[in-house]
């Protein structure tokens, strides 16, 4: 990424839509609290639509019982959807049902023949981890390679492609060089170049070996973009380590012809090791609060005091911060959050 002046690519509509878009990869912790807080209260603070859209693609690390454990948590925190499921047993009888990506997968085979019919992905029969993981969203710590084009232009499609080196073939999109721009609210403008720094991506994945061989997914990048639009998704705030993800979904949600939702990355939570939040820092997940007594409202308090919201150490449910809530307001900056301070929580 760089940054330089650039186009504001993003379109004003109506009505506001917005996602929290959990993946039941595992508990829910502070960090992801935090960024759905902010989500909701932007989407709620203009009047507008929250849609509970579970990303569950991605099988082998789908935990039993995390989505259940999502719900809990979004609905402890006083975070409420207009559409979605009410449990991990129900489809959701929201206008763009269903809200599981696993039960949406036509959806994903029309956009990826859309792209196959305008020539802009290929085969690849290459085995590179990249592929396997190409299912959940590329977060923090996740090592992304650029992809050297190997398999550019060398088969006309899948099937020549299966055929001729005997192994199942993935699909990549072909990125052309150049910048890329988009305006995002946090970070202003920004400029990237996905044919420097992922290459041409996966956009749909394919298992190589084992019981489910030839077994294909579509990628988060072509399934988050082909959701966004199919539930007419206008603002999407999340996690800043997703910011070059952004670069390849405007790619394809040109390819495809869609709008471009608004985009906010929140600065993550961070250790005092400077390195983003997670269990080495201790137990941090929502659960352990909700369990040990806290209240909700010590909890969501604290998000907002972190957020800028209201004085450190106060009390607040979530629907009281919603009159007055600015984006604005949030600091730019990761946010240090030390063992201490999250042994504060339980004291406060
Ligand atoms: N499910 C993704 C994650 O948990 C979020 C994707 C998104 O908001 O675009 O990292």
């Amino acid at each position: 990424m760089r940054s330089g002046n650039c186009d504001n690519v993003s379109m004003s509509m109506t009505e506001v839509r917005g996602r929290l878009a959990p993946s039941p990869t595992g508990a829910l912790h502070l960090g992801n609290a935090r960024t759905f807080l902010l989500a909701w209260l932007s989407i709620r603070a203009q009047g507008g639509a929250v849609v509970l859209r579970i990303e569950d693609l991605d099988g082998p690390r789908i935990k039993a019982g995390a989505e259940q454990g999502a719900i809990d948590d979004l609905r402890w925190l006083g975070l409420d959807w207009d559409e979605g499921p009410t449990d991990a047993n129900d489809h959701g009888d929201g206008a763009h049902a269903p809200y599981r990506q696993t039960e949406r997968i036509e959806n994903y085979q029309i956009a990826i023949g859309r792209l196959v019919e305008r020539g802009v992905v290929y085969p690849c029969i290459c085995t590179r981890s990249e592929i396997e993981s190409a299912a959940s969203a590329p977060n923090a710590g996740d090592h992304e390679t650029r992809y050297p084009g190997t398999c550019r232009g060398k088969y006309k499609n899948i099937d020549v492609a299966e055929q001729k080196s005997g192994r199942p073939a993935a699909l990549r999109y072909l990125v052309n060089d150049g910048w890329l721009t988009f305006r995002d609210a946090f970070r202003g403008d920004c400029e990237f170049s996905p044919a420097l720094e992922c290459g041409d991506f996966v956009i749909e994945k394919v298992e190589r070996a084992g019981p489910s061989a030839g077994a294909r997914t579509p990628a988060y990048q072509l399934a988050c973009v082909a959701d966004d639009a199919a539930m007419n998704i206008t603002e999407i705030t999340r996690g800043d380590d997703l910011l070059s993800s952004t670069a390849r979904q405007l790619i394809l949600q040109n390819a495809l012809g869609l709008p471009h939702p608004t985009w906010t990355h929140t600065p993550l939570l961070i250790g005092s090791d400077g390195r983003r939040l997670a269990k080495r820092h201790g137990d941090t997940t929502i659960r352990r609060f909700r369990e040990a007594g806290v209240g909700a409202d010590r909890l969501v308090g604290w998000l907002a005091a972190i957020s800028g919201l209201v004085p450190a150490g106060s009390r607040a449910h979530a629907r009281e911060l919603v009159a007055g809530f600015s984006m604005n307001r949030v600091p730019r900056e990761s946010v240090v959050v030390t063992a201490e301070a999250i042994l504060n929580i339980f004291s406060l």
